[in-house]
């Protein structure tokens, strides 16, 4: 198995495969002002399991394109849109975050939780920008330091981990540079990394390892995945997630 398809095991059973929540989606979603009873078309790039995904639909009477890479990950978008009873309007679509299919000055809004690093941020804001139409709103959400200085064991971590670690303050300007207009910006909660997000995963560990016979590679993304862990319970002050949202100008 190799290390991509390891990941996607170890991910697939989980509602959420970043930091976040349903209230957060819906707090990001009315900072839009969007009208959420028209017809909106809406982008779910990086959807994962959809949590975020079925949180629009619930909220919106829009049509929404949830894209992933992974098969496995729209497979349970799929499901869940069924059990909750709005798959009618839930496309799913496999396909890079890089190489979109979508027409210029399509969308009314993008969404994004916890993927954009998967390309980078600005150049996922810069790429997806043609296809929003004209004062189209995207909301992404995207780890940020939160402090000027911080100690060096986290910085070396995050910093190996993503080359874009940067504040609040030049993520923001990143996005302006990008042809958007800043609405607002707000942290995730760190409740929402750690009860929504890292304590299930705690809790799908044992079994994913036995799933996988204990293999290094198996017992090495457990590790990597606790060394994550307890930086953030001792360093939760410096570093977040946070929802910025613009609008295409
Ligand atoms: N938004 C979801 C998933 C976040 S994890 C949630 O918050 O639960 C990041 C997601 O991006 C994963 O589902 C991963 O499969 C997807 N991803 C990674 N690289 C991608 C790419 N190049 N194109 C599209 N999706 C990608």
């Amino acid at each position: 198995m190799d290390d991509m398809q390891l990941i996607v095991d170890f991910y697939k059973d989980a509602d959420r495969l970043g930091p976040g929540s349903s209230e957060e989606t819906g707090k990001a979603l009315k900072l839009t002002g969007l009208n959420l009873n028209k017809d909106l078309n809406i982008a779910d790039i990086g959807c994962g399991c959809g949590a975020q995904t079925l949180d629009l639909a619930k909220l919106t009477k829009g049509k929404i394109v949830a894209v992933d890479l992974f098969p496995e990950f729209l497979d349970k978008v799929k499901e869940h849109a069924g059990e909750e009873g709005v798959a009618e309007r839930i496309n799913t679509l496999q396909c890079s975050m890089e190489s979109l299919p979508f027409e210029k000055n399509s969308l009314d809004l993008i969404w994004s939780e916890g993927a954009i690093y998967n390309m980078g941020f600005q150049k996922g804001l810069k790429a997806w920008h043609p296809f929003l139409k004209e004062g189209g709103y995207i909301a992404v959400s995207e780890i940020t330091w939160l402090k000027e200085e911080r100690p060096d064991e986290l910085e070396t971590f995050w910093t190996g981990a993503y080359s874009e670690m940067y504040t609040t303050e030049v993520k923001e300007e990143q996005l302006r540079q990008s042809g958007y207009e800043l609405v607002a910006s707000f942290t995730v909660s760190p409740e929402s990394w750690m009860k929504n997000y890292y304590s299930p995963m705690i809790n799908r560990m044992p079994r994913f390892l036995e799933d996988h016979h204990h293999t290094a590679e198996a017992e090495e993304l457990v590790l990597e995945e606790n060394r994550e862990i307890d930086l953030f319970r001792k360093y939760k002050d410096y570093y977040g997630y946070v929802f910025y949202i613009g609008r295409k100008v």
